[in-house]
């Protein structure tokens, strides 16, 4: 079979991978895809450059109008583990959209030049808010977050506000207070990426908002993020 011209050439997977520490890509994996082979002078490696949009027609996530130069650009790369590289082109790539791997591919690199202490933490990721107990919601609720979401309800009490609220308390708790006067109870948890993946645990417990970063208690949450919104449904002021 002769090589397809959308193939990575081995320099540009070669840039891919070092650009990425070697490590997976995907936020929740971050695997070391390098490492001693089984002889002295050799070197294993479970890492694949794995195409954004697709090297084939009909591939995952389609071929976003690109020509065969850029889709083996390594603008179009993502270096990922094995299971990784499988996982975003199976079902067509749903599930993945090249937005959302290039945000990841931008974060990866981040992190990498973070940990060579070339830059400050400036980057924030707000991944995912999982609700695990609530009023407003009758089973549990996880929410993964694009670049853009949009977040729909087709009436009133759908729970828009609460999962509003919830986001906000990422910076603060005052839109919480409302809840804790009314007594309603609430349990979840907040994915935060900056570059590095932290979990922020938030629960009602006895009139009283309690929260724990990573398993610590923490009585508020201690990473500098601000949280602006903008509520349409309240008339601005004259
Ligand atoms: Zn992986």
């Amino acid at each position: 079979m002769s090589r397809k011209k959308t193939n990575f050439l081995v320099k540009t997977k070669n840039v891919l991978a070092g650009r990425a520490g070697y490590q997976c890509s995907h936020p929740n994996c971050n695997v070391i895809t390098i490492g001693p082979g089984e002889s002295a002078d050799t070197v294993s490696s479970i890492g694949e450059a794995a195409h954004i949009f697709s090297a084939s027609l009909n591939g995952p996530r389609g071929q976003g109008g690109l020509s065969d130069d850029e889709l083996r650009d390594i603008e179009n790369g993502f270096w990922a583990c094995k299971i990784h590289a499988r996982l975003i082109d199976t079902n067509s790539g749903n599930g993945f959209t090249a937005e959302q791997l290039k945000a990841w591919r931008a974060l990866q690199e981040t992190k990498i030049k973070l940990h060579q202490g070339r830059i400050q933490r400036q980057l924030f990721w707000l991944n995912s808010l999982k609700i695990k107990e609530c009023s407003v919601f009758s089973d549990e609720q996880e929410i993964y977050f694009g670049k853009v979401t949009f977040i729909c309800g087709s009436k009133n009490a759908s729970g828009k506000s609460t999962i509003l609220d919830f986001i906000n308390s990422i910076s603060s708790y005052e839109y919480l207070e409302s809840r804790v006067s009314s007594g309603q109870s609430f349990r979840y948890e907040l994915e935060l990426f900056n570059p590095d993946s932290n979990e922020l645990q938030i629960r009602y417990d006895n009139g009283a908002v309690l929260s724990k970063l990573n398993k610590e208690d923490v009585p508020f949450n201690p990473i500098p993020v601000e949280i602006f919104r903008y509520d349409l449904s309240c008339p601005l002021p004259h």
